[in-house]
Order: structure tokens, then sequence, then C-alpha cells
């Protein structure tokens, strides 16, 4: 329904994950649960493009959007976004190109499943960390990382015993520094494994009192990679690899959202908004990219742009028809013309 143009390629690659339904949502509604979310290859089968149909089983009413990939209901979808999108961001944060990758959707369609994962499915978070870390041992590179959090546009650093706020500091030469954010250096999956689960705890305590927290907060894992350049020099070249989890886009107009949950509400949606507009400037060679909009895509200047490259994980509840076309309409603006 919509008409872009292909054959254009995206500097942000948008795809789809649709993650399967729960068993409750199976028996609630006393019936095999329907998915409103379905891939058009054949029509693209020569582009890289995919379009990605969604259809209400109770009216019918339907939309169809162009994107760059989709990852259907199947097991484990997880790990084949990792290989077939992921992967292919690492070698460059070796040669110093920073990478970003946000999981973007509804409360509940699997984004912190998609990037934390559990532990027989690792999410992109720790299989990301385990291939940087293979690749450390075989180039002498080391590992850092950092993980925070970004609430109400304010940053607070999780690696600290008692969560921290991290003031954001714009140097003369424009740059963004997050003044005294923790740099964990780790060089072993087990050394990973300790620091990030004692993040995601820190994760769900932070701002106690308020309900479900985490799902309206950014969560952003930093691997920050320092690579030898091999002369001798004792010189490392540095890339970092952003992991996000952002903040669950919900439609206020359906949600009826009230007081410090409104308020809440607007800054995510502005923060996603200046998200958006940040990527469909970079997507569209546009000469001004707007990334003092939001605090969010102030810290992710150095990782947007220029020669870095970024992925945008649009997750899917299979249940929910308004809510997927709510989240799919939203990302895809982001697309080039
Ligand atoms: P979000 O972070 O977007 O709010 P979650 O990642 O918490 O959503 O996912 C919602 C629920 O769906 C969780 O119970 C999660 O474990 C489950 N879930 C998500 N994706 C899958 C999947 N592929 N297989 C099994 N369960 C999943
Ligand atoms: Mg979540």
């Amino acid at each position: 329904s919509n008409s872009i143009i292909s054959n254009s390629i995206s500097k942000v690659r948008l795809i789809v994950r649709v993650r399967s339904f729960l068993p409750k949502e199976i028996s609630e509604k006393n019936r095999k649960a329907r998915s409103c979310i379905s891939v058009l290859d054949q029509e693209f089968k020569s582009s890289d493009e995919v379009g990605v149909f969604l259809k209400d089983p109770d009216t019918s009413r339907n939309e169809c959007y162009r994107l760059d990939g989709f990852f259907g209901q199947e097991d484990d979808n997880v790990s084949k976004i990792f290989y077939k999108e992921v992967n292919p961001l690492i070698p460059g944060v070796f040669s110093g190109c920073n990478a970003t990758v946000f999981a973007y959707g509804a409360t509940g369609s699997g984004k912190t499943y998609t990037m934390q994962g559990t532990d027989e499915h690792p999410g992109l978070m720790p299989l990301a960390a385990s291939t940087i870390l293979c690749m450390c041992q075989s180039t002498g590179s080391m590992a850092e990382i950092s993980y925070y959090e970004v609430y109400l546009e304010r940053c607070y650093d999780l690696l600290e015993v008692e969560t921290k706020e991290i003031a954001i500091l714009t140097d003369k030469d424009g740059q963004i520094h997050l003044r005294e954010l923790s740099r964990v250096p780790v060089s072993s999956m087990s050394e990973f494994n300790e620091v990030f689960y004692c993040g995601i705890q820190r994760r769900k305590v932070a701002h106690t009192g308020l309900n479900d927290a985490s799902s309206r907060s950014h969560g952003v894992l930093v691997i920050t990679v320092s690579t030898p350049f091999g002369d001798g020099s004792g010189a490392v070249v540095i890339g970092k690899l952003n992991l996000i989890d952002l903040a669950g886009n919900e439609d206020n107009r359906r949600t009826c959202n009230e007081g410090i949950r409104l308020q809440e509400s607007a800054k995510i949606n502005k923060s996603l908004f200046a998200l958006s507009n940040v990527i469909y400037a970079l997507n569209n060679n546009k000469p001004r990219v707007p990334y003092r909009e939001s605090n969010l895509t102030r810290i992710l200047q150095d990782s947007l742009g220029g020669t870095s490259r970024a992925l945008m994980v649009i997750c899917l509840n299979p249940g929910e028809y308004q809510e997927s076309v709510h989240t799919v309409s939203l990302a895809s603006r982001s697309r080039h013309i």
C-alpha cells in the first residue's frame, strides 16, 4: 500500500522479528492462536527487500510495509538474526568502526528476549560478546563492557554497586562523553556473564516504586574493543558495539496513560521519535542529522552515521494487529524513500 522506490540501500537496516506465541496465549483464547503477520517474499525476490504483511484475522483489515529482512515465528530466530545480521557488524568494530543494534517494539513484543535472552536461548548481547571475546584471542585485542540505562532522558550506570546518575557532557569538539561511566574489562564468557547479570539485576531494581520501570527505560550494553595496530608502537584502534533494548513504544491513545506514566511516555516517545528522525536522515542522505533532539541520540552520535553501521530489530507480537501496525508504521517511516 505504500510506494517506496526499491534498489536503494538502507544505511540502517530495518528488520522484523516475530516472536512465537506463549503457551498461555494459545490456551487463553481456547483455540490455536492465529498470527496476524506474514512475509510476502515471492514478490520481492529479486531485491534485498521483503514485504511484511499484517492482517487482522477478525476484521480482515490489512497493511503491507517494505523492510530489509524478516524473521518469522520459527524456533530460536534470535540466533538466526545474530548470524545473518549482527555477526557481519563485528569485524568492523576491530578496525575502529562503531556499530549499533536496537530492539524496537511494544512491551511484551520480545525486545528483552531478543537482546538478553535466557540461559538456553542466549540473546544478541551474549552472542555478540562471545564472538567478540573469541576474536580478541586471535587479534590480541581487549574488550571492556559498560551497561547503562537512559530513563526520563537521564543516564544511569548499571555496573556500579549503587546505581549512579552519569553526566552527559559535550566537549569543545562537540564529542559526547558519559562522565565516569564504568568500563569493566572482560576476557572470558564467565567474566562477561558475571558483570552482565549484575547489571540486569540492577536494571530490575532501579527506580523502586515504579512498576515495571525496565520496560520504560532504554538499556544500553556497550562492548568496547581496543585492538593493537600491530606495529609494536603500543597504539590501539578503538571500536564500540552498542546493543540497545529500547523502551516500549506504547501508543498513548490506546493505553490511556496518566500522571507520571504520561510524563514517562512523553519522554520515551520523544527519544524514540528523535531516533527515527536520525535514522531517516541517515537513510535518506540528509545534510543535517538531528542528533541533538534527545539525550539517547546525542549519546549515540558517534555510533550512528559516518562509518558506523546500525541495525534495528523491530519486535512484534503475532497476536496484536493494531499494536504491530503502530510499531511497523513508525519504524518504516525512517527507511529510505
Ligand atoms: P519486551 O521486552 O518487549 O517487553 P519480552 O522480551 O519480555 O518483551 O517478551 C515477552 C514475553 O515473551 C516474555 O515472557 C518472553 O520470555 C517471551 N518470549 C519472547 N520471545 C520469545 C520466543 N522466541 N520464544 C519463547 N518466548 C518468547
Ligand atoms: Mg523488556
